[in-house]
């Protein structure tokens, strides 16, 4: 398992490559923006740990030109800044998961772990449900002919929507499936994925198949 580290902060991305290594990933470590995109795009890497504050091309710059380029590793984002603005514009540019420092390395651990467990989970029988198609090979999904295009954490949720039809799934359900951990403050996280999901679903169809279930959580369904 590679896994990129782009961090200008030496001390962070040592401490990071130090617990990483131990743990038996192969750690690679850019110290800015540029490098950053430059080894994303030139080699494979089952993760890629971001930071948002860099010198040279800043964090989610360097997220919206990957995801311009298709380039589809999962990114978890790492920033100082913990205003929900900034997570969300993370989330936004593609990011699939984030961490605000300073954090504990336990906790790195435990989301990177889920990053790339959900990476090599891509197999199985295609899943269907109403006019949805989802193939978890290829992580594609369809609505009727036309196919949706999914950020990984949102393909996370849609797949958990499709393998569990016509339940309720409350954020907390959500949070531990789908994230791989429960965290308080995450509910806010999880609706605005499920608005991201719905937009890209939901949104240029009269019927509609992600309901709210108010004060509860969400239900895939067909009225
Ligand atoms: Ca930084």
């Amino acid at each position: 398992m590679n896994i990129l580290v782009v961090e200008d902060e030496k001390k962070v991305a040592s401490f990071i490559q130090r617990g990483l290594e131990e743990e038996g990933f192969t750690v690679e470590i850019a110290v800015n923006g540029e490098e950053g995109s430059e080894k994303a795009e030139s080699n494979h890497y089952d993760l890629i740990l971001l930071d948002i504050m860099l010198p040279k091309k800043d964090g989610l710059t360097v997220l919206k030109e990957l995801r311009a380029k298709e380039i589809n590793t999962p990114v978890l984002c790492l920033t100082a800044k913990d205003s929900v603005e900034d997570i969300v514009a993370g989330l936004d540019s593609g990011s699939d998961d984030y961490l605000t420092k300073p954090f504990a390395f336990a906790e790195l651990l435990a989301r990177v772990k889920a990053l790339v467990r959900r990476g090599a989970q891509d197999r199985g029988a295609e899943v269907f449900f109403a006019d949805l198609r989802l193939d978890p090979v290829t992580h594609k999904v369809w609505r009727g002919e036309k196919e949706i295009d999914l950020t990984t954490k949102e393909y996370g949720l849609l797949e958990y929507f499709m393998r569990n039809p016509n339940q309720v799934l409350t954020r907390a359900m959500i949070a531990e499936h789908v994230w791989d951990y429960t965290f308080d403050s995450f509910t806010n996280i999880i609706d605005v994925y499920v608005n991201y999901l719905r937009k890209k679903v939901d949104k240029d169809h009269s019927k509609k198949l992600i309901h709210t279930i108010r004060g509860v959580g969400y239900v895939l369904k067909e009225d």
